[in-house]
Order: C-alpha cells, then structure tokens, then sequence
C-alpha cells in the first residue's frame, strides 16, 4: 500500500509540495480538504496533473467508511476499510456536552485480554498516525461537520488496539489533530486508554500533551488480573499506580480507572472495597461498566444490582466513581466485536 496524506500536517506537507515542483498554496489547499473528509480525488480545484501525481504517490482513498450501524440509542457503529483492505471499527456516541468519538489505533491487538473481541485473531498490523486521524475526519465529515464547526468534540482511544503499543503514532495522532486551522480537537478532550504499559506511561508523561490517561483495571491483585490480562504478568498494579502518580504530577490531570465487571471474577463485595483502600487519596475517577458479553469468550457480566452495589460501596469508601450505561449492546458495542463479526462473516444487520 502507497502512503496517505494525513500522515502529514501542513508544515510537512508544505515540504511535500515544494518538493514536488508545486506552488505553496497547494499545501493549504490539500490540509484544508483532507481536514473535511475529502479523499484526493475530491478536493475542489485541483488540477488533474497534480491529482495524478499525487496519487501516484499517495493513496486516493486512506479510509472508506462501508458499514454504518444505528442503535437504538443512538449510538452509531463504523466499520472502516483500510486502503490495504483491512477493517477497523470506529463508534460515536451523542451526550449532552458534545460527541464522544472511539477510534481504533490497531488493526486487532496483541494484549490478549480474555473478555476483550479486538485481540481475538491477534495483531494484524500498527495503524499509521493518518489512519487513526482519518477514522475522526470522515465521521465529522459523515455528520456533516467541518473542521470550523466540529461534530466530533471529544475523541477516545478505546476501540480495537493498545495505544502505547502503537506509542509513535498515536502520539503523532494526538498533535496533528489538535493542530490549529486543522480539526483542531485539544488533547484535553482526547481519553488514551490503556491495560497499562508503564514504560510508555512514563514516556507519555513527558510528552507535554494534556490527554486524560484511562486505565484499564479490572483488578485488585495482580494473580486475580492475570486470569483475565495476560499484561498483568509483566506489571504490577503497584506500578502502574506508581506511573499514574507520575503522570499526575507531570501533567496536573487526574486519571481514570476502567472496571468492567465480570460475574465471578472481580465484582464481589470484597473486590469493591479492596478497590477503594486501594485508591483511596489518590486524585482519579473510576468508570464501572457491566461486561459487553462477547459470544466468543466465556465471560458474562455482573448483574446490574451487583454493579450498583459496587458502585456504592466505592462511593461510601470515598472514591470518586460512575457506573456507565452500556451504550449500542445492541449493534455490538464492545471493543471489537462488530470486526470480528465482519471478518467471521455474521456482520449484524444495517446499512451499508
Ligand atoms: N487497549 C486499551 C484500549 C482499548 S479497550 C485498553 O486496554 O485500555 C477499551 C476499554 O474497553 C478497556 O477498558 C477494555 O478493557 C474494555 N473492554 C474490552 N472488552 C470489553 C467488554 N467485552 N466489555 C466491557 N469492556 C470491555
């Protein structure tokens, strides 16, 4: 597969035109139609010679949305075709303060969690910083959006793939989409989730970018942990808390705790109160979430009143916590499963 534009903000794409013998507005031209959605080939008045140069270099199409599926609450599922033909998912939720845009930055993954469907075929390959830009330009632009009066506000890293496992390019990611006169999404409005690699948690630290660091938890002890996140053999919880501390005094912005509540794993009474000792003092939130049951994997999700009362017991230990509705179950939701379901040949129904 050739290369593609977004990989490039305007100063490097100002060097790519020049280069190429073109006169300096086009660099503007181009960012401008990249930045609404535009394949190469869209991009009002340019000529043809320069299209076909261009994409002689450069891939017409980086990104092609082909299936859009609608929940019935309103959550809306992507399933993106890469120009080397491999899908990736992409979800969009509506709240009242803004859009909320999950994105992938794998095609699967390597991490191997047991209730997670991104990680079932493995890691297929890193995407490049213009694919995942790409995912958050042609659902802005699918909602009629543009880069001066954006649909999507807020962005998360939480669809299929480790984000620190893929630390270049997501941290090129996250600069060229706050960049101004671009989309121009502040990494203050950008979630990074992640099942806690604590080296390039520190290195992100130092990255001087103010994004809101989300780890996934799911545990108390580092052997209960392991059962379901094999990366809990190589770090600690202990150490990951340390990179969260560190996190924190580097960049002043509290972290988030993901908790998916497993039935017979890590939702007992026990658990909830071990998670308060736990993190009690510490400047975070926790975000609980009842399991997405995924057909594939045995695991099932605690039941509703057992996630209240998990939520409670944090809540009276003094934590700062929420439990969050399961947003489009109905269009398979969870972190993988529609891809899984496309490539498996069952896609759910909806329109393409
Ligand atoms: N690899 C990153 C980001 C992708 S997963 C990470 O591990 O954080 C985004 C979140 O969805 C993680 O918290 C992950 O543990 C959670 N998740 C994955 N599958 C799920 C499921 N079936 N039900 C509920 N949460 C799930």
């Amino acid at each position: 597969m050739k290369d593609i534009l977004q990989n490039y903000n305007l100063k490097e794409l100002s060097a790519i035109v020049e280069e190429m013998g073109e006169r300096p507005f086009r660099a503007k031209q181009l960012y401008d139609g990249m930045m609404r959605g535009h394949d190469i080939s869209d991009i009002p008045a340019l000529p043809s010679a320069f299209v076909a140069r261009l994409t002689e270099r450069f891939e017409d199409c980086a990104l092609k949305i082909v299936k859009t599926l609608t929940s019935a609450d309103g959550t809306e599922k992507y399933l993106f075709r890469l120009a080397d033909g491999n899908i990736i998912e992409g979800v969009f939720m509506k709240y009242k303060y803004g859009n909320t845009q999950c994105v992938s930055t794998q095609v699967g993954c390597r991490m191997g969690c047991r209730f997670c469907a991104s990680t079932l075929g493995g890691l297929v390959r890193d995407l490049s910083s213009g694919e995942i830009l790409s995912q958050v330009l042609k659902v802005n632009a699918a909602h009629g959006g543009t880069p001066a009066k954006r649909q999507v506000t807020n962005v998360v890293l939480m669809g299929s793939g480790e984000p620190l496992d893929n630390y270049g390019n997501v941290v090129k990611f996250v600069r060229d989409m706050a960049a101004e006169g671009g989309i121009n999404i502040s990494p203050r409005n950008v979630s990074l989730s992640t099942c806690g690699l604590v080296p390039e948690m520190y290195a992100l630290a130092k990255e001087g970018l103010p994004l809101n660091l989300t780890v996934s938890l799911h545990n108390v002890s580092d052997e209960e942990r392991a059962r379901t996140m094999p990366v809990a053999k190589r770090y600690k919880i202990a150490d990951i808390l340390a990179a969260c501390s560190d996190y924190f005094d580097k960049t002043g912005r509290r972290y988030i705790f993901e908790y998916s509540l497993i039935d017979g794993e890590n939702a007992d009474e026990a658990h909830a109160k071990a998670l308060a000792a736990l993190l009690r003092g510490r400047p975070c939130h926790v975000n609980l979430i009842r399991l997405n049951d995924v057909k594939e994997r045995s695991l099932s999700a605690a039941s509703e009143a057992a996630a209240r009362k998990f939520l409670k017991l944090l809540t009276e230990g003094g934590i700062s916590a929420t439990l969050r509705r399961r947003m489009g179950a109905d269009i398979g939701g969870a972190c993988g499963q529609l891809r899984a379901g496309y490539i498996g040949g069952s896609a759910p129904q909806g329109q393409d």
